[in-house]
């Protein structure tokens, strides 16, 4: 606490009325949660567990909850509640689903479910391909983010593809209501439904959370800033924190001008704005000024640094992405040689998964040791979807995603036509497909033998599913991967015995991970069940945590939207280039300024060097094309930087080039 400034302290004594600490990247936003949140416990006689603080990402909750451990003795953090949106509104849904007419066990649709059942309600009722499924779930997520509900969109669409979107939306709730599932924007908006409903219940969860504090504020959603401002309406007993200039999750529904909508609602707000910086050297603080100044602002904020001045920022050319890779492997270890420093600070940033590939295969080659956070990338290995499909028919046999996910993994002989039949059978009929493989009606639809191995499947599934409640759960788990010959399956299915071994290792990896978060609470009165350990996991949390925690000394690789709220020695930001960064759809939709946020969020994560690369060439659709050095690198000013490779001398004559030669292929794609 000592070392806070004094506008910093200002914000962790400030109780009497509701704040908004705004103020730019690295100011200590952040650490004003983490302090006020020990001040409330030790200063103010608050219990840990009527404070509750959130998030956005898991990687930042993770943050949070090590930086306060590190503040508050583990006794007097008991309770404490440190989640993000989804998760606060899972354990809140965990405790009210009945009256929500969810049973127990409910199913958590990740965003791959979802388009699964969306596309299927397209191909029936529209008799689509299915093809726009993407975006026609991300319609639907942004209608459920605003707080639309199916009956208004149907009313208020404007033509007939938003017609179709909001009959599909309708039609895909339906189903998941049936299911007992629920998907993700769920987990917010049906917790605001209730609250609305039902007083009695908000008040319960008011008198739990009597301080509220909420990091990048800037990204909140309507729904969210709903359920925040629900559960701080009686007391106003809340702390927001954020920054306009770092809102970068407009595309999923966040609303910046939440930030004005709580001094509206709140006329009694008090706006307190941090302006040193503790991160970075003023001259990357002074190129990241620069560069998002040319965006428009509502709030004046100028960012200052004492820790001098600092290196150049580094802007280096390659001939193409192959040698840009390369370059960025060689640059770090030449670094840590020079420098002596360690793997892990180095982050490597980018704006999209797949300019990760080129990169880990070059960081392999040199071996450098690397991870990749923020993204859902061991949730979406195929062996740990077919495992997580049957913990979830576990715990909720009704999940028909998740049935027709395993049913036939590792193989059972129950092919399509069944299941089509089957499918058509339990749709009539309104039941799961769980159920209907029971029911005696399925007789004169499939043949016997069909039936059978149905019917198989299913007992042997409720046999499992009995077994964990009788048994040890966690050995009842490892007997059903070995059971179902599970690892025989990989073998066959995978390239070489050891990617095999590997995908075997993580279904292991998954089975542990739920063993330490049954015994991590063991004999508290919130004990964990299998149940609540499994849809736990299905929100990536404790996961990611325990493999984090197993590595160390590696290069961050991430995307620049899970960089937001990190901070790394040593920055590399790679693909500064037109059509990568800014984004080609954001140029296309002229929505540049978020793409700028973006780019202002990779700069300000650089505490001590940063680095920007780019390619002179680059594959596309098999072609080789002349890319245009973004135009970030314009509004940076010239003399903070320090450019290498080709463009060295007049980058200015080579970006010419390069426009005119897109331009003139462009010309010739468009006459082809
Ligand atoms: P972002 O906008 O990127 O989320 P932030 O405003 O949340 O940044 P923090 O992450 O809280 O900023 O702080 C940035 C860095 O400055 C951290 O390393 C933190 O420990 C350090 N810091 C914060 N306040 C002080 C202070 N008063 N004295 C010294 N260091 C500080
Ligand atoms: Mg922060």
């Amino acid at each position: 606490m000592s070392r806070l400034n004094a506008r910093q302290r200002e914000a962790v004594h400030y109780i009497s009325g509701p704040l908004l600490v705004l103020a730019g990247a690295g100011s200590g936003k952040t650490s004003v949660i983490t302090s006020k949140i020990t001040y409330l416990v030790e200063q103010c006689g608050i219990k840990a567990k009527h404070i509750a603080a959130v998030t956005f990402t898991n990687k930042a909750a993770r943050e949070m909850r090590e930086r306060v451990s590190k503040l508050l003795p583990a006794h007097d953090a008991k309770g404490l509640i440190v989640a993000t949106f989804h998760n606060l509104g899972l354990t809140i849904l965990r405790e009210e689903h009945k009256i929500l007419g969810y049973k127990a066990g409910f199913s958590i649709f990740d965003s791959e479910d979802a388009k699964a059942l969306i596309r299927d309600i397209m191909i029936r009722d529209f008799g689509d391909e299915g093809e726009e499924v993407n975006q026609v779930q991300a319609a639907i997520s942004n209608l459920k983010n605003d707080m639309c509900e199916p009956d208004r969109a149907i009313s208020v669409a404007c033509n007939d593809h938003e017609l179709m979107i909001a009959q599909v939306y309708k039609t895909y709730n339906q189903y998941l209501k049936a299911y007992n599932a629920v998907d993700f924007d769920d987990l917010i908006l049906l917790i605001v439904a209730l609250f609305r409903q039902h007083p009695e219940v908000l008040e319960k969860w008011q008198n739990r959370v009597r301080y509220l504090l909420v990091d990048e504020y800037q990204d909140t959603n309507i729904a969210q800033y709903e359920l925040v401002k629900m559960l701080v309406e009686t007391r106003s007993a809340f702390t927001v924190v954020g920054d306009d200039d770092q809102s970068i999750y407009a595309w999923r529904g966040a609303r910046p001008e939440n930030l004005v909508k709580l001094n509206e609602d709140f006329p009694s707000l008090k706006v307190i704005k941090l302006e040193q910086n503790y991160r970075s050297t003023s001259r990357i603080l002074k190129v990241a000024n620069a560069v998002i100044a040319n965006n428009p602002h509502v709030f004046e904020k100028a960012l200052w640094s004492e820790l001098g001045m600092g290196d150049e920022i580094r802007i280096i050319q390659t001939r193409n992405e192959d040698a840009e890779s390369e370059r960025i492997a060689v640059e770090i270890l030449d670094h840590k040689l020079k420098k002596n420093t360690h793997f892990r600070d180095y982050a490597v940033l980018y704006r999209g998964n797949h300019q990760s590939r080129l990169l880990e295969m070059k960081l392999q080659a040199h071996q450098v040791p690397y991870r990749i956070s923020g993204g859902t990338s061991f949730f979406a290995k195929n062996e740990i979807k077919d495992a997580m499909g049957y913990l979830r028919l576990l715990i909720n046999p009704e999940d028909d995603a998740a049935f027709l996910r395993v049913v036939n993994v590792p193989r059972r002989e129950i092919g399509p036509s069944t299941l089509e039949k089957l499918g058509e059978y339990a749709t009539e009929r309104d039941i799961s497909l769980y159920r209907a493989v029971d029911e005696l009606g399925l007789e004169q639809r499939l043949p016997e033998k069909a039936i059978q191995k149905l019917r198989q499947f299913r007992q042997w599934l409720e046999r499992t599913a009995e077994d964990c409640q009788r048994k040890e759960a966690i050995s009842v788990l490892k007997q059903m991967f070995t059971d179902i010959e599970y690892e025989d399956w990989l073998y066959q299915n995978s390239n070489t015995p050891k990617q095999a071994e590997r995908r075997m290792d993580n279904v292991w990896y998954l089975v542990d991970s739920i063993q330490r978060m049954l015994e991590r609470d063991k004999g508290l009165a919130d004990e964990m069940t299998l149940e609540s350990a499994i849809s736990r996991l299905l929100l990536m949390d404790m996961l990611e945590q325990q493999q984090e925690e197993d590595d160390t000394d590696k290069v961050h690789l991430l995307t620049l939207h899970a960089s937001k709220g990190l901070e790394f020695p040593h920055c590399f930001i790679m693909g500064l280039e037109e059509e990568i960064l800014p984004h080609r759809n954001s140029i296309e939709e002229n929505n540049i300024e978020e793409e700028r946020r973006l780019m202002y969020v990779g700069i300000t994560r650089a505490k001590k060097t940063l680095t920007m690369t780019y390619a002179a060439q680059r594959k596309q659709y098999g072609e080789k094309i002349e890319t245009i050095p973004s135009r970030f690198l314009d509004e940076m000013p010239e003399e903070d930087l320090v450019w290498f490779g080709k463009g060295e001398k007049d980058p200015d004559a080579n970006k010419a080039k390069g426009r005119e030669t897109l331009a003139s292929l462009r010309n010739l794609m468009d006459g082809l």
